[in-house]
């Protein structure tokens, strides 16, 4: 079968769900969007009306072709055919393909993979643990991320998560966390000196994207990698949002002029299908056959789906796509947040991972302007109370980023 009548069969078999009935059976672990979408090409997605939006949240940071992309459907029908899950108990092909390009394309030597991004953060904290067990012989490992992060919804990831509001109700959480402010120096220096001896990472992301779209500082970010050397800690980077070109660099870091000795990846990686990866150098790779693993880590299928979407990054030069759209996209944030400066503070980001910015003492909220975005066709999604995120998948067009922030104008315009 074509792709184009495998596309076409799936939408027609698509049946809207009865909201209703979604809500009896679902768990409420969402708020929703009273929005149901049903299928989707390029930046553009149909709810089940058949309204369409463009598409500025990607799945969360994370659809970076787009949807139903010519090569991820012609990619997931050939693997479906062919074999798409058989364990880790076998060598298989995509896995190994995929890992040596993310090594080829990175700083690290090593790649374990997962489903998402908080496995890959737990699978980063078990090897830096158990590096600083074997390789440095501390017994009570102590583990410094910053306020306003995100790592996950595990246990070890919420306690490594820098927000109350993700862990209230669910302690006790996991010895060996504390924290610190980002981008502060100063705080990092102190608390790293009160762990002297028992310091076994420093976990960052190199932008904060649910903490408010914050990126790092560079001259921070070079004091964090001394202050690791000097404590023989390992610097830990978070790229499960940032990474894979969304950041205008192919990873975070090297918006920062630093290398990490572990960072994670997810969202992007697989372009919507779920996987995650945890690279590492050489030196920390600590595990050995039995000390990690993951049922659905690496599977043929997850593979080919990434490495399809890293071959089409480079053939398509997405990641510079994603450095001049995202400058354009900013400027025209810039000009909005200055035509609206009773309600808007300004717009901050990296590459196609942008923040609008409302002003704290404004009674508007991200929620506001997203319900108003969906109102009028565009898919926006919130990056705390005070931030709305503009994470367009990395095809976007210069056409499109100028429909979306004339949207974004006319929401402003009718907001008060
Ligand atoms: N780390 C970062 C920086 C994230 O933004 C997220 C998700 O938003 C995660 C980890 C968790 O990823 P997942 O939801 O795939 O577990």
């Amino acid at each position: 079968m074509s792709t184009t009548s495998l596309a076409t069969e799936l939408t027609s078999q698509t049946i809207a769900p009865d909201t209703e009935q979604f809500d009896s059976y679902v768990m409420g672990t969402y708020a929703r969007f009273p929005i149901s979408l049903e299928r989707g090409s390029g930046c553009r997605v149909w709810d089940s009306n058949g309204e369409s939006y463009l598409d500025f949240v990607a799945g969360i940071a994370t659809c970076t072709l787009g949807h139903a992309h010519p090569a991820m459907v012609k990619a997931a029908t050939a693997q479906m055919q062919k074999l798409h899950h058989v364990s880790n108990l076998f060598y298989v092909a995509p896995q190994g393909e995929l890992a040596q390009w993310l090594v080829q394309n990175s700083c690290a030597d090593k790649a374990f993979f997962c489903n998402s991004g908080a496995e890959a953060n737990e699978g980063a904290i078990k090897l830096a643990r158990k590096y600083a067990h074997v390789k440095l012989g501390i017994d009570a490992p102590m583990i410094l991320t910053a306020n306003a992060s995100f790592h996950g919804r595990t246990l070890a990831t919420i306690t490594a998560t820098g927000q109350p509001k993700y862990q209230k109700n669910f302690d006790p959480l996991v010895p060996g966390f504390d924290y610190v402010p980002y981008n502060d120096i100063a705080a990092l220096e102190a608390t790293a000196t009160k762990y002297e001896g028992r310091l076994a990472a420093i976990m960052l992301e190199a932008l904060q994207g649910e903490g408010g779209v914050c990126p790092g500082d560079r001259d921070y970010f070079e004091r964090v990698r001394q202050i690791c050397d000097r404590h023989k800690a390992l610097l830990i980077l978070d790229e499960v949002q940032v990474g894979m070109g969304r950041s205008g660099n192919l990873w975070g870091y090297e918006n920062l002029g630093i290398e990490p000795d572990i960072f994670t990846s997810a969202k992007g990686l697989g372009g919507g299908v779920p996987i995650g990866a945890m690279l590492c150098k050489s030196f920390c790779d600590v595990f050995e056959a039995g000390d990690h693993a993951s049922t659905f880590g690496g599977n043929p299928f997850a593979c080919q789906m990434a490495l399809t979407v890293c071959h089409t990054l480079e053939q398509d030069d997405l990641v510079n796509n994603a450095k001049e759209r995202g400058q354009q996209l900013q400027a025209n944030l810039h000009a909005i947040a200055q035509k609206y400066s009773d309600r808007l503070d300004g717009a901050r980001g990296w590459g196609l991972i942008q923040g609008l910015v409302i002003s704290e003492s404004h009674a508007l909220t991200s929620r506001d302007i997203v319900q108003a975005g969906i109102e009028r066709g565009l898919l926006l999604v919130p990056a705390g109370p005070k931030v709305v995120r503009f994470v367009p998948p990395l095809i976007v067009t210069a056409a499109e980023i100028e429909e979306a922030t004339a949207i974004v104008t006319d929401v402003m315009a009718n907001l008060s």
